[in-house]
């Protein structure tokens, strides 16, 4: 069984390709953000956690054991009969560390790199569906509606320029060393973010079948 991380600071589209991926290979999404602002809207016992710690300040990481009783519990509930596409997990060497311990799956590894200009420029035009979560990037300033679901459409908090420079921050400190930990384990696939969606997920989908067939 396959499981993939996708790694990469704000902005590089991670997202969006692993949403891409997860649905073309018919895998399960496990986006740690998605989830968490889902029990933080539930108001659970782990939402009000995650609640206080954006609270105290955009852009912070959860505490790793915080993290770990809560992906430990979402695998466990989900099964592992499927491959996972993980995306904003693991972020530090100790998740990692438990995921290796915790996944029964082979894991490949895509650290999408984009430029800090893109990060900024990306950010600031990037806008989220409040009601099914799809991103546009490069939405014009009047563009207010979802093509999808109607909904409308947010500038995040989390892609304003202090809160973007904050989460360069902890994703450097705290998440780019995870590329050597896997770059050792020979999990590691480096993906140019720079082009466009489409582009991107093609060279993705080309080093799947290329993993594939050297399996
Ligand atoms: P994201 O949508 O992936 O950017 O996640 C939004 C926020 O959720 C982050 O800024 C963190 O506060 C928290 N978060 C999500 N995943 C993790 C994780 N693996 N470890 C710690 N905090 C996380």
């Amino acid at each position: 069984m396959q499981s993939f991380i996708f790694l990469g600071p704000p902005a590089s589209g991670k997202g969006t390709q692993a949403k891409d991926l997860a649905e073309k290979l018919g895998l399960i999404y496990f986006g740690t953000g998605d989830f968490m602002r889902a029990e933080a809207k539930k108001q659970s016992h782990f939402g009000q956690i995650f609640q206080r710690v954006w609270d105290e300040g955009k852009g912070n990481l959860v505490d790793d054991d915080i993290v770990l009783e809560f992906v430990k519990a979402k695998i466990e509930e989900i099964g592992q009969e499927k491959g996972f596409v993980f995306d904003g997990f693991p972020r530090t060497i100790k998740q990692a560390e438990f995921l290796n311990q915790e996944l029964k799956h082979n894991l490949t590894v895509f650290n999408i790199e984009v430029s800090e200009d893109s990060i900024v420029s990306r950010s600031g035009t990037r806008k989220v569906c409040e009601n099914c979560g799809k991103i546009f990037f490069k939405a014009p300033v009047d563009k207010r509606n979802c093509e999808v679901c109607g909904g409308g459409l947010i500038h995040r908090q989390e892609d304003t320029p202090g809160v973007v420079k904050k989460r360069l921050e902890v994703y450097n400190l705290q998440t780019k060393p995870l590329i050597d930990h896997y770059k050792s384990n020979n999990a590691l696939v480096e993906i140019d973010g720079e082009p466009n969606i489409e582009e991107v997920a093609l060279e993705i989908e080309e080093k799947v079948n290329e993993r594939r067939s050297n399996n």
